[in-house]
């Protein structure tokens, strides 16, 4: 055999120990079932919550110098909070480190000091990723950003702007504004995180017919190998080296089963790693020896394919007739019923054995001699969810004032605005609602920074309200 072993990338996923208390049941057809721990399936999906940080509030002060009895405003300006930045890491295989940890959060924009001190800016928070993980927004599962291809870093909550300090705020009529503008608020957002992998070609096929035999043999990934329907449930990545040919990727995935593109059983899981595959290998066991039928095996995993994903199934194929090294009679008799079925509708076979390493050769040089034909590109994922416009971050909610000569705070701004448009303050519900929202936003918070005690006056937009606790 001319077929050498590089150094490829083997997922380093731990082995699986089928722990009955935590098993998780796929469907049971009349042929096999599948079961995986479910602690183990999820090595390359996470969930997670993403946090921006506050920009830093702008400060109020006035200058004190000796002689200069009073000084103009002098707070500095806010900080911006750090940002949520995703960056993809080629030396990454899994997204094992965001299974342990849930919660990222950048670091607040520093407050403003006197002397017009900016405060300092937070530091960002920076989410190493494989290449190829799909951002997506929890709630609607909509995509945020593919990181594959050309995008390697990808911003996806800026962090809020700094305040500006008082000193911004003077006026010839207001000579000393006790006001600064507050940072802008944090943004938080729930995400999905999916690896889906890179691999030019897929292995599909039902248990047993020998596709971890086949990716081991072939490539430097070690896949287990068990004669039981048990064996392959994280994918295995092996790349394979060819004289004279362009190697490739090739992904040994498991668990494909009737039902699965219904989201049957596991199905979903592992569809997901076939969707980037640009040949697909079904490997079919033509000995006959699990009492199969390879050609309906080939038919249900076809439709499986296609109802997971129509592009799926017009993905060039190649069949691998596998374990002709049994019985090589009947498994001829197999191979001919195979080709007078798929060759007519353009699909190639070729006669194997994993075990022996025969017609192996053969088979890789015409799979690479596919992908050479076909277009480099990969499948990407448009963006289907902006964060910037979708999660509508608003400029500057309200501003909270203190107005000296009506010894009044004053609470102005667009959302203050349309919130009273819409909140009937006559009722108890509806001016509990409003409180509540009042505290939510932090306008109480800021009105309690700016030293605001029982019983002083607040006005908004013409209302006045008396300070209660
Ligand atoms: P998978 O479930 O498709 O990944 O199948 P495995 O690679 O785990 O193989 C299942 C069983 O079939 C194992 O016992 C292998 O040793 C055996 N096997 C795989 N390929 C061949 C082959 O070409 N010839 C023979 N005789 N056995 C094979
Ligand atoms: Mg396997």
């Amino acid at each position: 055999m001319s077929v050498r072993v590089s150094s490829g990338s083997r997922l380093p996923f731990t082995p699986l120990k089928i722990d009955r208390s935590k098993v998780g049941f796929g469907r049971l057809s009349e042929a096999f079932c599948i079961c995986v721990d479910k602690d183990q399936m999820f090595a390359d999906r996470a969930r997670i919550t993403v946090i921006s940080g506050k920009g830093g509030d702008g400060h109020v002060s006035f200058r004190r110098e000796k002689y200069v009895p009073n000084g103009g405003p002098d707070g500095g300006d806010g900080g911006n909070g750090g940002s949520v930045i995703f960056v993809v890491d080629k030396g990454l295989n899994t997204l094992t480190d965001y299974r342990h940890k849930h919660k990222f959060a950048a670091e607040p924009g520093e407050e403003g000091k006197k002397k017009n001190c900016h405060g300092k800016n937070g530091a960002d928070v920076i989410l190493k990723v494989p290449e190829g993980t799909l951002i997506k927004d929890a709630e609607t599962g909509k995509v945020v950003k593919d990181m594959s291809g050309d995008v390697t870093e990808f911003v996806l909550l800026k962090g809020g702007r700094g305040g500006n300090g008082n000193q911004h705020y003077a006026t010839s009529s207001m000579q000393a504004p006790k006001y600064a503008q507050p940072g802008q608020p944090a943004m938080s957002m729930d995400l999905t995180l999916e690896l889906k992998m890179i691999a030019d070609v897929g292995l599909v096929g039902f248990p047993n017919v020998g596709k971890s035999t086949l990716l081991s043999r072939v490539s430097n990934a070690r896949p287990k190998i068990a004669n039981y329907h048990f064996t392959t449930l994280n994918p295995n990545l092996g790349v394979v080296d060819l004289d004279g040919a362009g190697g490739f990727v090739m992904a040994d995935i498991p668990g494909l089963i009737e039902g699965a593109s219904e989201g049957l059983g596991l199905g979903h899981e592992f569809l997901r790693h076939i969707e980037r595959t640009r040949v697909i290998i079904h490997v079919v066991d033509a000995s006959g020896s699990e009492g199969r039928d390879p050609i309906e095996d080939v038919v249900t995993i076809n439709r499986e394919l296609a109802e997971y994903n129509a592009d799926l199934a017009s993905r060039p194929q190649v069949i691998a007739a596998n374990k002709m090294d049994v019985i090589p009679d009947e498994a001829d008799e197999v191979l001919k019923r195979l080709k007078d079925e798929f060759e007519p509708k353009g699909v190639a076979i070729y006669p194997i054995s994993a075990a022996t390493g025969e017609g192996i050769v053969e088979l890789l040089y015409k799979v690479s001699g596919m992908l050479d034909e076909l277009p480099k590109e990969k499948i990407t994922f448009e963006q289907e969810f902006d964060p910037e416009t979708e999660l509508r971050f608003v400029d500057e909610p309200f501003t909270v004032d203190y107005d000296e000569e009506e010894n009044a705070y004053v609470v102005e701004g667009p959302r203050i605005e349309k919130m009273l448009g819409y909140t009937n303050l006559e009722s108890e519900k509806g001016f509990s609602f409003f409180q509540k929202f009042l505290r939510e936003n932090g306008v109480l918070e800021q009105l309690e920074a700016l030293g605001i005690e029982e019983g002083d006056t607040v006005r908004m937009y013409g209302l006045s309200f008396d300070y209660y606790k």
